[in-house]
């Protein structure tokens, strides 16, 4: 789950890691009195809440020097787009003067070393990607291994590196360890800072804030799921997860879509797929017990996906019963009228041949196979169709 910048700072803020004061509007009304009333002073930034970065190159982050200012820029901003993202909420925040250096610091699960990491830059702000382009030596990159945590070390290594002041080492590792102890304690999948400024008292402050909370996790944080309203998700992810489905969107244009119970079944099927050069849209991890209301919502769900003409179900259990599994299908079919749609169908475990029995009579084109590659195959033959 992605958090919006304010989120972020709440977060920094347990934690202790430096942020300008700031509130929080949703509306046009009493802007200037919000403003007052947080105590804030001016200039402020005013910042479009949305879960996407690069916000200040889309319009979404202006500066104020007056109350007049803030609020015609609260008005301009609040209900506007942002690529694809109407603004709900805006932050306003003290406006940072004293700016030696912009830096990019972050945590992140780094999938290769299966290990947090850092990456920090001593260039760091809107022009991070240019750096990672044109001058990527400079950003430096450190794995941390989960049970020696951070080390005394860490902090030294990356500031030499980056060729820095090491008179900012004790201010620096305080920092870095802030940032660790909450990227551990809310299960992140990335918690970043950018711009970190530096100001001209050896002082760091986080200007911006980006993270993402390991979905599997937000069990155990019951106060980052209250946030989860103001995000904009895609609305097929919800109601996929009001069913326990995780769904998860592939590629854009694609004609596919692929359920199975299980996520290494999903990407073998996703990979196998995409060698014949066809395109996946979706996938959806039914979980355990494929029930026949089950597969019919997770059918319906995966053919409401824009673009998507088959449906490829693949179920490999031992107790799962395949007539419920095809008495899903059916009941999928008869919901929806027109029957344009390709279900290919691999499924394996109880009552095979009863699942069997019920997909033969159904109308349409729904095709049952044996095994992962013929299933691969049926949609291959019906590539025209795709
Ligand atoms: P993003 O574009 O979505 O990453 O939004 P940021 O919050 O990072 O803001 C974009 C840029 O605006 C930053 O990289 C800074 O250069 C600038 N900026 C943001 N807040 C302040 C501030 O308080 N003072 C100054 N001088 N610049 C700021
Ligand atoms: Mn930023």
């Amino acid at each position: 789950m992605k958090l919006l910048e304010y989120a972020v700072k709440d977060i920094f803020e347990q934690f202790e890691i430096p942020t300008k004061p700031g509130c929080v509007i949703d509306s046009i009304d009493n802007i200037e009195e919000s403003i007052s009333k947080a105590g804030l002073s001016y200039p402020v930034v005013v910042k479009a809440q949305v879960p996407i970065g690069g916000r200040g190159k889309a319009g979404g982050i202006q500066f104020a020097d007056t109350p007049e200012e803030a609020a015609a820029h609260c008005r301009n901003l609040l209900g506007s787009t942002l690529r694809g993202y109407t603004v709900h909420q805006l932050l306003i925040v003290e406006k940072a003067s004293d700016i030696c250096q912009e830096l990019y610091l972050s945590v992140l699960m780094d999938r290769v070393s299966k290990c947090p990491i850092i990456i920090f830059s001593p260039e760091g702000g809107m022009e991070i990607e240019e750096t990672t382009r044109n001058n990527p030596d400079v950003i430096q990159k450190i794995i941390i291994h989960p049970l020696m945590g951070l080390q005394s070390f860490t902090s030294t290594y990356l500031l030499s590196k980056a060729g820095m002041d090491l008179k900012l080492q004790n201010a620096f590792a305080l920092l870095l360890d802030k940032l660790y102890s909450a990227f551990c304690h809310y299960d992140c999948m990335l918690l970043e800072i950018n711009p970190l400024i530096l100001d001209s008292e050896g002082r760091f402050t986080a200007l911006d804030g980006k993270g993402e909370i390991d979905d599997s996790s937000l069990y155990r944080h019951p106060d980052i799921l209250t946030l989860r309203n103001g995000l904009q998700e895609n609305p097929l992810i919800c109601e996929a997860r009001a069913f326990d489905f995780l769904y998860i969107p592939v590629e854009e244009g694609g004609s596919i879509a692929v359920a199975s119970n299980g996520s290494g079944m999903l990407m073998s099927c996703i990979d196998l797929i995409t060698k014949e050069n066809l395109k996946v849209a979706a996938a959806l991890d039914l979980g355990g017990g494929a029930t026949a209301i089950r597969i019919k919502e997770a059918l319906r769900i995966l053919f409401s996906t824009p673009g998507v003409k088959a449906v490829l179900i693949n179920i490999f259990g031992g107790i799962t019963r395949c007539d419920e599994v095809a008495l899903g299908v059916k009941m999928m079919m008869e919901s929806i009228p027109e029957d344009d749609k390709i279900i290919i169908l691999r499924m394996e475990g109880t009552n095979k041949e009863a699942g069997l029995s019920i997909i033969q009579k159904l109308p349409g084109d729904i095709v049952s196979v044996p095994g992962l590659r013929e299933s691969v195959s049926a949609l291959a033959d019906r590539r025209e169709k795709l």
